[in-house]
């Protein structure tokens, strides 16, 4: 039998109501003549209460723990949905992460996959049953430990499956009915788009836009998998959503795709460091291991010998960042006069792989920006993306404004 995978993200599995509309759409496919493997995300919200509960027991938690607490919200809905789908009589049984195994690196809370071995699934398949129920995001470390995968780490779990599995395509069910130039939550404009090419996905996930996790993508594009982002609301038949693809297979050609945010992002400067061979080596090391995931770097013009060094990250990194500092501070690794650290900004991009070959794209953005009175902060730029951080009560306009200057609503 051809197998499908079909993935349901947290509102879809919101209410056993919703639960029901999945799983009638999974029966769908069922009649079609697939095998299904369903992946599950947590009902919405549940994974932000349980990071919370985390949270309350103190900043430098246990990560395997933390992984044994977030974890948890899949399991539930993936028994949900297969008993669900028993009461429509489709053989369904849930698996666990584990019980697959879906094998993962021991970085908890934000593991890798390295392995999905079909065999006990597939033995199943043969026996009849229908639907597989994996609970997303999840996985078993090579200690034995429970693993997760980085928030919207269902993305991933369903793309990997899809890949182990040779499934004929990995649908993404979610709240929107496809990938959108920009959030349609905060751009009335955002046009959906029928095709996207991996690698602007890539940059539009890496850069913010939650609808795919950066991870899920790039296994996409490296295992060829098919793979669409549809609404699961609404009428069945309706939704194409939006094929994740080759860039040979894209008709529309603008040199703008699409525009992608972050609130998640903080600005910290480093206060009067020496300015020597070797500064940055001393500060980005300690940095990265302590896990802090440094997105922008600018070293400031120096001054009698010394700079002021800023850097962003993730705002949940903040006080790990900070730790990491003072002690190589304490140490005598490196010195400076204070730490900084901003959390009002937001990061702002604009995407798109026509940028290969058009100049004149970041001017337009810089223009753009200031004709709205936002000042740049820090700038970065790579070969298909422009990136600026802003103060965080400009972003929604940053946006809004970005995509009416590109024309990003209407098609090319
Ligand atoms: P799920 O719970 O189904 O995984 P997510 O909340 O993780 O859903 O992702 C879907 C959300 O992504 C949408 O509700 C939308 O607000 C947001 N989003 C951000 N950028 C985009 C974009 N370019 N296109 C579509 N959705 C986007
Ligand atoms: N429930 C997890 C999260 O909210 C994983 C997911 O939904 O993809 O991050
Ligand atoms: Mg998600």
């Amino acid at each position: 039998m051809p197998i499908l995978v079909m993935k349901f993200g947290g509102t879809s599995v919101a209410t056993l109501d919703r639960i029901r509309r999945a799983a009638k759409r999974v029966g769908r496919e069922v009649a079609n003549g697939y095998d299904v493997i369903v992946i599950v995300s947590a009902m919405a919200g549940e994974t932000n209460k349980l990071v919370g509960f985390v949270d309350e027991t103190g900043p430098f938690f246990d990560a395997r723990e933390y992984d044994a607490v977030v974890s948890s919200g899949e399991n539930v809905t993936a028994g949900l949905m297969a008993l669900t789908l028993q009461e429509m009589d489709v053989p369904a049984r849930s698996w666990q992460g584990w019980q697959v195994p879906l094998k993962t690196t021991s970085a908890h809370a934000s593991a890798r996959i390295e392995e999905i071995p079909p065999e006990n699934i597939m033995a199943k398949f043969d026996e009849g049953m229908k639907v597989a129920v994996v609970a997303g995001f999840q996985g078993i470390s090579p200690e034995g430990r429970i693993t997760t995968l980085g928030r919207g780490g269902s993305d991933t779990t369903a793309v990997a499956f899809a890949a182990a599995f040779g499934a004929e395509r990995c649908d993404i069910y979610t709240d929107v009915d496809g990938v959108y130039t920009t959030d349609p939550r905060i751009a009335d404009k955002a046009r959906k788009l029928d095709r996207i090419a991996f690698e602007e996905m890539l940059e539009l996930a890496s850069l913010g836009a939650k609808v795919l996790q950066t991870r899920s993508v790039e296994l996409a594009m490296r295992y060829k998998v098919k793979l669409r982002v549809l609404s699961s609301f609404g009428d069945m038949d309706e939704s194409v959503g939006t094929l994740v693809c080759d860039e040979e297979d894209i008709v529309e050609s603008k040199v703008v795709a699409g525009v992608a945010y972050s609130r998640d992002e903080a600005k910290m400067t480093l206060i009067s460091v020496a300015d020597r061979p070797g500064i940055a080596a001393a500060i980005f090391g300690p940095l990265s291991e302590a896990g802090v995931n440094v997105d922008m770097i600018v070293q400031n013009i120096s001054e009698e010998g010394r700079t002021d060094m800023t850097f962003s990250c993730p705002t949940d990194q903040v006080a790990r960042a900070e730790k990491a500092m003072e002690e190589a501070k304490a140490k005598g690794d490196i010195n400076f006069h204070g730490i900084i650290a901003d959390t009002d900004v937001a990061k702002v991009s604009v995407v798109g792989i026509g940028m290969r070959s058009h100049t004149g794209v970041a001017a337009k953005m810089f223009k753009v920006l200031s004709d709205d009175g936002i000042n740049i902060k820090v700038i970065t730029t790579s070969e298909i993306k422009i990136s600026v951080l802003i103060d965080r009560k400009y972003m929604e306009l940053a946006v809004q404004a970005l995509h009416d200057a590109f024309e990003l609503d209407k098609v090319a």
